[in-house]
């Protein structure tokens, strides 16, 4: 045994060597390892998906979400001279090496998660495109295989005005220095950091399909968007903890909607995130357990929605805009605990969140608003619900209701309207869907 080695304070290197027979992902991206493929022209397409799972299942790492390398990271591929290795950032270095073999060195210079550093190997040509950006100029750069070269031209011109509009939301695109790209990948896709793995066929929508049911989801590629979306919310945000990827995946998913708000006007992204209701299971709540590398459930469409109800409840854009934004700039490239994004959103918007946050993160109920007419006043509360439950309701004429668990009274000529079949109410879940798993029916707005 060689003698314990005493680090000196301060940056060290140290040189591992490994070696070993990958394990192989067996439906990739939901589950880990190196995926071995061919392209439709019989040639190799080489590279890996390892969320959840996490990157020790093929490299040694301290395989944690909770920590990054601050300076980012530098992978080095080595391929026949024939084919092409392309990493995460930029390239830094190509060299040729004996036996016909490449060593592509690509650099990130920012924080980054384990799990986001990926190699792809294939038949792979570039080509590149500019745009100013928040931060000044911004390089896109898309790898993509020899024959989906025109199609990739066409096709990925939605990432300008995507990221336009995810600037003007969420802030400035978060890796600069590292440019933004898009490689093609012999799975559906994944949030690779600076190198954002695309595999959804060059379809707008999810497969082809509209996974809101509302219309609005089929004229935009929903790989391009939610992956991307991805670099604000999980790769300049990460979480400490996978119980807390709610994080991740609700903000992504609800960026969404941002998008089709900036094409076709916030109707149509309303109708979107109601869409996407039919999606919500409510088995498991949306935090999983700490400490076991475990996500919870629900944490695409229920926390899209639960984030379109804060946004109602906030009731001033300019403010929810500023929340989106702030978090990607006060928690730039750094990792957080839900606790900090609750409380931020709370501090900010000035409105305690802390109820709403517990009933839809923490519990799968469905708060349900109970309203009974008694003739010159309606009453009301909120049953079904986590103790101290007071999310404010606004009805469709503007009035804004106070329920909380205990019966309130409001005189019907204080809601300003007298026909009761005009009371149409703003609230997220409906009680007739409370029974169904999944939410069939939307409410009104
Ligand atoms: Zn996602």
């Amino acid at each position: 045994m060689s003698k314990p080695r005493i680090f000196k304070t301060g940056i060290n290197k140290i040189r591992i060597h490994f070696s070993s027979n990958p394990k192989e992902a067996r439906t990739p991206p939901w589950d880990g390892g190196w995926i071995w493929q061919n392209d439709q022209l019989g040639r190799p397409w080489v590279t890996v998906a390892c969320q959840g799972l996490g990157a020790s299942v093929w490299y040694p790492c301290k395989d944690h979400q909770s920590d990054e390398p601050d300076n980012g990271a530098t992978l080095t591929i080595i391929t026949p001279d024939t084919l092409v290795g392309v990493g995460n950032g930029r390239l830094t270095q190509k060299t040729a090496l004996p036996d016909n073999k490449i060593a592509w060195q690509w650099t990130v210079v920012n924080p980054i998660n384990n799990y986001l550093i990926v190699p792809s190997i294939g038949k792979y040509v570039n080509f590149t495109a500019e745009m100013t950006g928040e931060k000044g100029k911004l390089d896109l750069s898309y790898w993509v295989l020899d024959y989906n070269l025109e199609k990739a031209k066409e096709h990925f011109s939605i990432v300008k005005p995507m990221i336009k509009c995810f600037e003007e939301w969420m802030g400035p695109y978060p890796f600069y220095q590292d440019s933004y790209k898009l490689v093609d990948a012999p799975h559906l896709g994944m949030e690779h950091q600076s190198a954002v793995a695309y595999g959804n066929g060059y379809m707008n929508g999810y497969r082809g399909m509209d996974r809101s049911g509302s219309g609005w989801g089929k004229d935009w590629d929903f790989i391009i968007v939610h992956e991307s979306g991805h670099e604000w919310f999980a790769n300049n945000i990460t979480t400490k903890d996978m119980a807390d990827m709610w994080v991740h995946e609700s903000f992504t998913t609800y960026s969404e909607a941002l998008f089709v708000q900036c094409r076709h006007g916030l109707q149509a992204a309303n109708e979107y995130v109601i869409g996407q209701r039919r999606n919500i299971f409510n088995r498991l709540p949306m935090i999983g357990p700490y400490g076991v590398n475990k996500e919870g459930d629900d944490i695409y469409d229920k926390g899209a929605n639960m984030i379109h109800t804060i946004r109602q409840v906030i009731n001033n854009d300019g403010i929810f805009k500023k929340i989106l934004s702030g978090l990607n700039k006060d928690f730039y490239h750094q990792t957080v605990t839900t606790l900090q994004i609750e409380n931020y959103i709370s501090v900010k918007s000035k409105i305690d969140f802390s109820k709403v946050f517990d009933q839809y993160l923490r519990t799968v109920n469905i708060p349900t608003l109970v309203y009974k007419n008694t003739g010159n006043h309606i009453q009301y509360k909120w049953s079904n619900c986590v103790m101290g439950f007071n999310m404010p309701v606004r009805l469709k004429n503007n009035i804004w209701m106070y329920p909380t668990e205990n019966f309130q009274s409001i005189g019907i000529d204080k809601l300003g309207i007298w026909d009761l079949k005009l009371i149409k109410i703003f609230y997220p879940y409906k009680r007739n869907i409370v029974q169904k798993n999944i939410c069939k029916q939307a409410p009104t707005e």
